[in-house]
């Protein structure tokens, strides 16, 4: 811009901003305070497992402002109407790949093939189109552990972040890291074809770098594949990760399908050991004192069937049962990555509490899982994951109270993101 034209755009933002701030002096402050009182027939503390009835949550902007029974409504508030629903914070799914869709028919079985296939730019289109339906179904927060597409979903993050596009607050994974090959089995002639999916790291220097290229490239979490080929990741390997790791304040989430893999993440001391169905009770305790979260992934029949898996819900369902008795801490997550004709992401993402009604997990500890245990692991639990005052606005609604009965999940209502209405299906839905 030439320096006259410069000078003259200058003077007309001044008188500009002289004008809007007349204009905004002249306006009620409730104008601009956006506040939103949100009625709640029954409000759910999914920390205690306890219920209180007939209060009001004040929303101011992106976050809530007060909480309780007796609260005046300020004149000017937005009123939303809860009063016959039950309210409560908004869920989590701490196994996403929303920058994935694995369809049968492209690559029967084998995901490998649909890297191949699906560009980039699919990819991030995928994750835009998973987040949304994610988050109408209520879940506000979620973790990507990779598969995404040459960091498509540090795009996606951004453009959530931005208020580009709806989606859940996500902490992404970049790309996944993991010994020769990852999760494929690749031919010598065609060995580049495994990368970037993944960043093959065997030695301290590669891993070291893959974290680095990680960070630098928008990860929030870092992911390990310790255990898909017969080289698997030590003790001391994961060690190493979970400390370079920490120099950059991340955390470590590892993929862990054998007996043995699992066994070296939960005595090296990961943030969370995603899958490890091959647990015994030694290493699900072993797990346990060593602080180390089991995000298990326990497929539905439907999406036993979907990926391929025979026999696999059974195993994962008895694993659950016995990580719920020995005691370790849990948190939701899915691993949803299928299609399915008539569904959502986030309703085949839903249906997987099934699989924790199955193993005998209560509708308490099943809602820990998906809150409070999750946020935790996710870091965010000073910011989300509670309705009282100074969190984000992450809210949603049932038509009964999930402490009664954990399938109302599936039938959420009302979902408020960082304070903004996402859902609201009225009177139809909540009853
Ligand atoms: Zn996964």
């Amino acid at each position: 811009m030439k320096p006259y034209f410069a000078t003259r755009f200058v003077k007309m933002s001044a008188r500009i901003a002289v004008l809007v701030a007349l204009l905004v002096s002249t306006l009620p402050c409730s104008c601009w305070a956006q506040i939103t009182a949100i009625r709640a027939g029954k409000l759910v503390d999914p920390a205690t497992g306890a219920t209180s009835t007939n209060q009001v949550i004040l929303v101011n902007g992106t976050k809530i402002s007060a909480v309780g029974g007796n609260l005046a409504i300020p004149p000017g508030a937005t009123v939303v109407d809860l009063s016959n629903a039950t309210v409560l914070p908004g869920l989590v799914d701490a196994h996403t790949h929303l920058c994935i869709l694995v369809r049968h028919e492209y690559d029967n079985g084998d995901y490998f093939f649909t890297t191949l296939i699906d560009s980039d730019a699919l990819r991030g289109i995928e994750g835009v189109a998973n987040a949304r339906d994610m988050l109408a179904s209520g879940f506000t927060t979620v973790r990507d552990v990779g598969n995404a597409g040459n960091y498509a979903d540090s795009a996606l993050r951004q453009a959530i972040e931005q208020g580009l596009v709806p989606g859940p607050t996500i902490i992404n994974a970049g790309r996944i890291i993991a010994p020769y090959g990852g999760q494929f089995h690749l031919q010598p002639g065609r060995r580049e074809l495994g990368e970037p999916e993944y960043f093959f790291a065997d030695s301290r220097d590669e891993m070291r770098k893959a974290i680095r290229e990680n960070v630098h490239y928008g990860a929030k979490v870092i992911k390990i594949v310790v255990d898909d080929q017969p080289y698997i990741y030590s003790v001391d390997d994961i060690r190493f990760i979970v400390q370079e790791a920490a120099t950059v304040g991340l955390k470590v989430a590892a993929h862990c399908w054998t007996h043995a893999g699992a066994h070296n993440a939960a005595e090296a001391g990961v943030a969370s050991i995603e899958h490890g169905f091959a647990m015994s009770d030694e290493d699900l305790a072993l797990a346990k004192k060593n602080g180390v979260v089991l995000v298990g992934t326990e497929f539905t029949q439907l999406a036993e069937r979907e990926v391929g898996a025979p026999g696999w819900h059974a195993t994962m369902v008895d694993r659950l049962r016995r990580a719920y008795r020995i005691g370790v801490t849990m948190a939701f997550g899915t691993d949803t990555m299928f299609a399915y004709r008539g569904e959502t992401r986030g309703t085949l993402a839903m249906m997987q509490i099934d699989s924790w009604v199955e193993a005998g997990v209560s509708a308490k500890d099943t809602l820990k899982a998906m809150i409070p245990n999750a946020v935790k692991l996710l870091g965010v639990d000073g910011e989300r994951g509670a309705i009282r005052a100074g969190q984000a606005a992450d809210i949603i609604a049932t038509p009964e109270n999930p402490l009664d009965d954990i399938q109302t999940l599936k039938h959420v209502a009302f979902v408020m993101k960082n304070g903004g209405v996402i859902r609201n299906d009225g009177a139809a839905g909540v009853r």
